[in-house]
């Protein structure tokens, strides 16, 4: 696997501390972001004023951008200012709006950015996305990955009323305990549930989509790709099946797939990675695909993304070799099916 293939962007630098604020002017001069603090700050409506009166004494070549909004608009403004400055960096002061707006702006032009998160309600502080609005539609937009993350936590809002929020989780959480859908189907199946419902519907990925189904239970097929048969085969060796990939969720619709010696490969196995990695690739048998799955973990691949690209170029080897009956040479083979692969 090509080094830059197994690479994830990722700030340089992440400060989350009481008091982070008053840091920023030596964070952005420690990491040769800007030495001087010729820096653009861009600050939304809610707390980025109070941080800029905060930070101001130290950033006495910085100009303000107050924005309003999230928009792909107000971006491209933004950007148009920018240009018209000489800056050495973008630093966003805000909520996931501002914080988007910056971010794009900052990648048109160019321009490091800097997120000063003022809210954790969202997951714009260091995406890769930027969401904005453009003729009353959200879109999703492609931009650079902050340089560095900030978060204060002296300025990230308390609740109004934290009893009534921890009161409105627990209700909700009982609520969710209370409905069979979650007891009966995610915690004892889970996802991999919905491959047994697209079987049967005829709506799998099946073969480089070839096919919308791998088994016909109906007539007595046995389908072993799906939850029916992969629960009850990975509690009978030990598994976990109800499972929560995160602490505190009480839907627990995860598992931890475990081979038939009772050894852990892979948590864990759902619906997307046994569709696109596993029947769409023209495997059948689960333990294939926990194996597929773990490799693409441990290279950090995508499980669907690498099964849709390996399962087109296997339908072009085929397709290939089918059409001239010939048996190629490794090298060819790869050549010649992409030569022939089959679009999807
Ligand atoms: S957090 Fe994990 S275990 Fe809980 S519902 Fe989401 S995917 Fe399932």
């Amino acid at each position: 696997m090509p080094l830059l293939a197994r690479m994830v962007p990722s700030p340089l630098s992440v400060d989350i501390r009481r008091g982070a604020v008053e840091g920023l002017a030596a964070l952005l001069r420690d990491q040769r972001i800007s030495s001087r603090g010729q820096v653009a700050v861009v600050v939304g409506p809610g707390q980025g004023e109070q941080i800029i009166a905060v930070v101001r004494p130290a950033f006495q070549n910085a100009a303000v951008y107050p924005v309003e909004g999230g928009t792909v608009e107000a971006a491209i403004e933004l950007a148009d200012s920018l240009r018209a400055g000489s800056y050495d960096a973008v630093v966003g002061i805000g909520g996931g709006r501002t914080l988007d707006v910056a971010k794009y702006a900052a990648s048109l032009t160019g321009l490091p950015m800097v997120a000063v998160a003022t809210s954790l309600a969202h997951d714009g502080i260091a995406s890769p996305v930027a969401s904005l609005d453009h003729d009353g539609h959200k879109g999703s937009h492609g931009v650079n990955v902050p340089i560095a993350v900030v978060v204060d936590l002296d300025k990230i809002p308390p609740f109004t009323d934290s009893k009534k929020v921890n009161a409105a989780i627990k209700d909700y959480a009982k609520m969710l305990l209370a409905d069979s859908m979650v007891t009966n189907f995610y915690q004892k199946i889970g996802t991999m549930g919905m491959a047994d419902l697209q079987n049967a519907l005829g709506g799998l990925p099946v073969r480089n989509f070839s096919a919308g189904r791998l088994a016909d239970v109906a007539a007595g097929e046995k389908f072993k790709m799906g939850g029916d048969h992969i629960s009850q085969l990975n509690v009978s060796r030990g598994g976990e099946h109800t499972h929560a990939c995160m602490p505190g969720c009480v839907i627990q619709c995860s598992n931890v797939y475990v081979d038939a010696s009772g050894k852990e490969v892979v948590s864990p196995v759902e619906y997307e990675t046994l569709g696109l990695l596993g029947t769409n690739c023209g495997l059948s048998d689960p333990d294939d695909l926990a194996q597929m799955n773990f490799l693409a973990n441990d290279l950090g691949v995508d499980t669907i993304e690498l099964g849709a690209t390996l399962a087109r170029r296997l339908a072009g080897i085929l397709s290939a070799m089918l059409r001239d009956g010939t048996t190629y040479a490794p090298g060819v083979v790869s050549r010649r099916a992409a030569e022939a692969a089959v679009p999807v």
